[in-house]
């Protein structure tokens, strides 16, 4: 599958802003190669349920993290709709 996140490899913001640099930064999600890692599973509506559930409590992405113990990093991409295979918990955890 194409990675959702990004352009060939590369993500842009998605309204221009002078100080991102042109050529787009590197994705996180698929290391730059533009295909999804078959150990991460892309699902946009349970991601909006995660995100939806931490507005409602009134929590930020940081707080929330805090206090289901994720990596804010990875609670970032769950929300995104990108998730791990528990066995690689270890190979996201220190991004
Ligand atoms: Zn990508």
């Amino acid at each position: 599958m194409k990675c959702p996140n990004c352009l060939k490899g590369k993500v842009f913001p998605a309204v221009p802003h002078k100080n991102f640099p042109t050529e787009g930064i590197y994705c996180d999600i698929c290391h730059g190669t533009n295909i999804l890692p078959s150990h991460i599973k892309y699902d946009p509506t349970l991601g909006d349920i995660w995100k939806g559930s931490r507005i409602s409590k009134g929590f930020t992405l940081r707080e929330q993290s805090k206090q289901l113990k994720i990596n804010v990093i990875k609670l970032s991409k769950m929300e995104r709709g990108y998730f791990y295979d528990e066995g690689m918990t270890i190979s996201w955890r220190d991004k």
